[in-house]
């Protein structure tokens, strides 16, 4: 199976500038999380670590696979100039996709339920991006099923289809987990990592496994359908993403948003890391993890940082 995924780097030479937004996107900095490790009694021979994704552009880890995205579908034609870009998004995705679209001179339409957060509404409309809301009580799914009704009539439009278009995970393949295990230096032995379409948790667990087949992979998402782990999928009652290979993950773990808010409170003010929610999630999954082993390198990954999310109530307990 894993032979026959190409190897090849993703991004065509001439496609980005050295000197592009575009070329910065990925290369993300690998944090040791040492008081993390401490404050929760992890032994040494427990080492954690994490992506720090705010540091791509638009400041999310959505640029990498909304870059793939971008640059698959232009070279096989299905994105030219003069189209817009469509796609659902709970937020970052559609960042993303507004800031590379921007910088390459496309239009960007976003289904999105209304009660999106403010903060992230407010991006989008910086970056010019089209906003189409739907009802906030059919979730992101809602939001999907109206991207699916824009695209079926519209040759102007591009769909993007993140949950199933496979530049999605193949982003991660080529770019988070090529990092990550340089950034490791071949050393990880476990990688968690949150399910929204499943991109960065199939692609960087496929890739990982290539370079070392005993590495473990966990899957983490919410505990139940009513969550409020922002960017992540409760998969059981959600439109499964076709991008998504459980088959990918040794393990599955779930987490409360309360042990995540509390994990975001900690990780602000023990740690310095100012991070979103859904990262808050994954480190609260790696001390699950940390927990059930005496040696190892665990490494994660952190979506984006607090600032989308100063709205939300729980940073004030
Ligand atoms: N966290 C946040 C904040 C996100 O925006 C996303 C993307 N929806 C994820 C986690 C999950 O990433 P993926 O879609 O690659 O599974």
């Amino acid at each position: 199976m894993l032979s026959t995924i190409e190897t090849h780097t993703p991004f065509a030479p001439q496609q980005i500038l050295s000197d592009s937004l575009e070329s910065h996107v990925g290369h993300t900095p690998l944090l040791r999380l040492r008081r993390t490790a401490v404050a929760h009694d992890i032994p040494d021979t427990v080492q954690l670590y994490a992506k720090a994704e705010w540091y791509n552009p638009s400041g999310s880890v959505k640029d990498r696979a909304a870059l793939n995205i971008i640059l698959t579908a232009e070279a096989h034609g299905q994105l030219r100039p003069g189209m817009t870009l469509l796609d659902s998004t709970s937020g970052n995705m559609g960042i993303a996709y507004a800031m590379l679209a921007a910088a390459r001179g496309y239009r960007v339409m976003l289904t999105l339920p209304a009660n999106a957060s403010p903060e992230r509404i407010a991006i989008l409309k910086a970056y010019g991006a089209e906003l189409i809301f739907t009802d906030p009580l059919e979730g992101s799914d809602g939001a999907i099923l109206a991207a699916r009704r824009l695209a079926a009539d519209d040759p102007t439009l591009f769909y993007a289809n993140q949950y199933n278009n496979s530049a999605n995970w193949q982003a991660h393949y080529h770019t988070t987990g090529a990092e990550i295990w340089q950034q490791s230096y071949g050393r990880i032995t476990h990688f968690v990592a949150g399910l929204g379409t499943g991109g960065t948790f199939t692609g960087t667990a496929r890739r990982l496994k290539t370079y070392n087949p005993a590495i473990q992979t966990i899957a983490m998402q919410p505990d139940g359908p009513f969550h409020g782990l922002e960017g992540l999928k409760h998969m059981a009652t959600s439109l499964q993403p076709g991008i998504y290979d459980e088959s990918m993950a040794n393990e599955q773990i779930t987490v409360r948003t309360e042990d995540a808010y509390e994990m975001a409170r900690f990780l602000a003010r023990q740690e310095g890391l100012f991070v979103g929610i859904s990262a808050a999630a994954a480190v609260t999954a790696v001390i699950q993890v940390a927990r059930q082993i005496d040696e190892g390198i665990i490494v994660t990954v952190l979506p984006d940082n607090g600032l989308k999310y100063l709205s939300d109530p729980f940073w004030d307990d």
